[in-house]
């Protein structure tokens, strides 16, 4: 028996996926404590724009 498998010929290219929303030119996502209410800016808001309420960043809500 000399049995050759050719291994080499079925080569599949990876694909990676993009299904995930991801924006590179990333801004930061602040809500507001009071309200709920999100924005998307590239300093840090000082206050709620709706009702003046405390932001935080949601980008560093991970725990
Ligand atoms: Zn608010």
């Amino acid at each position: 028996m000399n049995e050759s498998a050719d291994a080499a010929s079925g080569r599949t290219a990876f694909i990676p996926m993009r299904d995930i929303e991801y924006d590179p030119r990333e801004e930061s996502a602040y809500e507001c404590f009071e309200c709920g209410t999100i924005v998307r800016v590239e300093d840090y808001p000082e206050s709620c724009p709706d009702c003046g309420g405390s932001m935080r960043n949601r980008q560093t809500t991970f725990e």
